[in-house]
């Protein structure tokens, strides 16, 4: 039994007080997915959830974003307690009412889009962001229907308006519902581009699909922010059907104002003064 009871190690003496003992509580840090470093989360928020390290941007929240495009306390929303119905009474691994009750539950929204109106700077427009926590920020009736909403809104107040997207595409499980969302924003856009009030899009990681074939490539000034994602179909899929090699840094945002296809890379530290003038460049 002498052999259980010996000491090998000398026992670690702590402060009676626990001053030096280090409390972590759940969540406080974050592993950058780019660089692999360890990012504490207060100042993550500070710094608009861009890694120091290596200038990653992570994903925001709807609530976040508020924050970074809006001069405080201006943001107004709108539709919030808007909310899909199952049409089509689908069902896969599990309902898409059970799904839609889950993503709200997770996310505290009620489906993937906020909108409302604010002001930058004094400057009032119409804003619509769309949140990946919500089904992956997919296009439901819901999404399409409040961005055709704010639009009109934004005809009848002279708004211009600013949609931040980010989305994996259509909502399968709204089948034809999700891509008759696609000409409906598209022919509310068009009245807003005859009123001539600005339209301005700011595409996140990633902006795929549907989003991207309608409303998001519809912008008068198209902006993306650093490594965002961007395109129809996943790089996989293309590079699988046509067989052939990508070229580097394919569906990049920085790729892509190569190509013309968005006007300009816009890092988030410097948004809200770009899109300030813009407000400003655009007014009535
Ligand atoms: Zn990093």
């Amino acid at each position: 039994m002498a052999l259980f009871g010996s000491q090998r190690y000398s026992k670690l003496s702590l402060p009676a007080n626990g001053e030096r003992k280090m409390v972590i509580p759940d969540g406080s840090w974050i592993k950058c997915r780019n660089c692999g470093q360890t990012l504490y989360a207060d100042r993550l928020e500070d710094n608009h959830q861009v890694c120091w390290y290596c200038g990653h941007h992570l994903a925001m929240t709807a609530e976040q974003r508020i924050k970074l495009v809006t001069d405080k306390d201006s943001f107004v929303e709108m539709d919030r307690n808007l909310v899909s119905v199952d049409a089509l009474g689908f069902s896969d691994s599990k309902t898409y009412v059970d799904r839609l009750n889950e993503n709200s539950k997770k996310s505290g929204l009620n489906d993937a889009i906020v909108c409302g109106t604010a002001t930058l700077d004094g400057r009032a427009f119409a804003l619509g962001i769309m949140d990946f926590r919500f089904m992956g920020a997919s296009m439901g009736s819901v999404v399409g229907e409040k961005i055709a909403r704010l639009v009109e809104l934004a005809i009848e107040k002279k708004l211009p308006v600013l949609l931040v997207t980010a989305s994996g595409g259509a909502r399968m499980q709204e089948g034809i519902l999700s891509l008759m969302q696609m000409p409906k924003t598209c022919a509310a856009l068009e009245r807003l581009d005859e009123a001539k009030l600005g339209y301005f899009v700011l595409m996140t990681n990633p902006t795929y699909g549907g989003v991207t074939a309608s409303f998001a490539s519809l912008g008068d000034i198209i902006m993306a922010e650093p490594g965002a994602m961007i395109g129809f179909a996943g790089p996989r899929v293309i590079q699988e059907t046509t067989n052939s090699k990508l070229p580097e840094g394919f569906q990049t945002a920085e790729f892509l104002v190569e190509k013309g296809l968005i006007d300009r890379v816009v890092e988030r530290k410097n948004f809200r003064k770009e899109f300030s003038l813009l407000l400003e460049i655009f007014k009535k």
